[in-house]
């Protein structure tokens, strides 16, 4: 049984790449797309917010002394490229999924609308929220707290390599621990970098609690959606 009716679940570019150097990793696509299945099959709603790092990276080198402003867009658009190959896995996996962008291409995807958007959730479709906010100097990680709060959403669900948060980090210290849960402001005095300080902003000021758990780990988003002691969970 599902804890959360809907739910925002943040992807990085990175979760994208399995253990290819850039890129999209076929194999890890799928097995993200059928945990994000199985999810739904649990009767929960899902939208998802796609990063692009793992598609900037191809072309980081030449984005070096660019216009600031002019990169982000590039970044904007590697995540519409990466929410397309998401949301074309889910077709080929049997999931019925919408592209919605934050910046209009038209002929590509459809525009984020946030009526359309309940719209399709209601429906029990994914939607995959590309291009970020729409605006440079954002992260997906913002527009994962903005549109989990648009939507609804009873929690953000960022997807990272590590199984949650630590007292250190577990690569280089082994006594680290894992937090299970932390409130706002005990992120904030212990300078714990949770989400970007934008993100955690709007998470906080909405009540809209955060759970950092690994994708990498094969079952960990069913176990979060059931409620269960996984990851860390930010919270008031
Ligand atoms: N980006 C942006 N505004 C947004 C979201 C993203 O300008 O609202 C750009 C920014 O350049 C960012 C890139 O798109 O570096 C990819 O997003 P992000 O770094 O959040 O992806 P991730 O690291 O999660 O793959």
């Amino acid at each position: 049984m599902s804890a959360y009716k809907r739910i925002l679940l943040k992807l990085s570019g990175e979760a994208l790449m399995g253990d290819d150097a850039y890129g999209i990793n076929r194999a890890t696509i799928v097995r993200i797309v059928r945990e994000i299945q199985e999810v739904t099959r649990m009767g929960c709603e899902v939208a998802v917010v796609i990063g692009g790092g793992n598609i900037f990276r191809g072309v980081a080198g030449g984005a070096v002394g660019m216009d600031r402003a002019t990169a982000d867009y590039m970044g904007m658009l590697a995540t519409v490229m990466n929410a397309l190959a998401l949301a074309d896995t889910m077709r080929q996996e049997g999931l019925v999924a919408r592209v919605m962008s934050a910046i209009a291409i038209e002929q590509v995807v459809e525009s984020y609308v946030r009526p359309k958007a309940l719209q399709y959730l209601e429906e029990g479709k994914v939607v995959v929220f590309a291009a970020g906010t729409g605006n440079p100097f954002f992260t997906t990680d913002t527009a994962a707290a903005l549109r989990g709060a648009e939507i609804g959403a009873q929690i953000v669900l960022k997807a990272t390599k590590v199984d949650g948060v630590y007292t250190a980090d577990p690569k280089t210290d082994p006594s680290a621990t894992r937090y299970p849960s932390l409130t706002f402001d005990e992120a904030i005095q212990r300078n714990l970098r949770v989400l970007d300080a934008a993100a955690f902003a709007v998470c906080r000021d909405q009540n809209l609690p955060i759970r950092v758990f690994s994708i990498f780990k094969p079952g960990a988003l069913r176990r979060v959606v059931e409620g269960e002691d996984e990851g860390t969970l930010v919270h008031v």
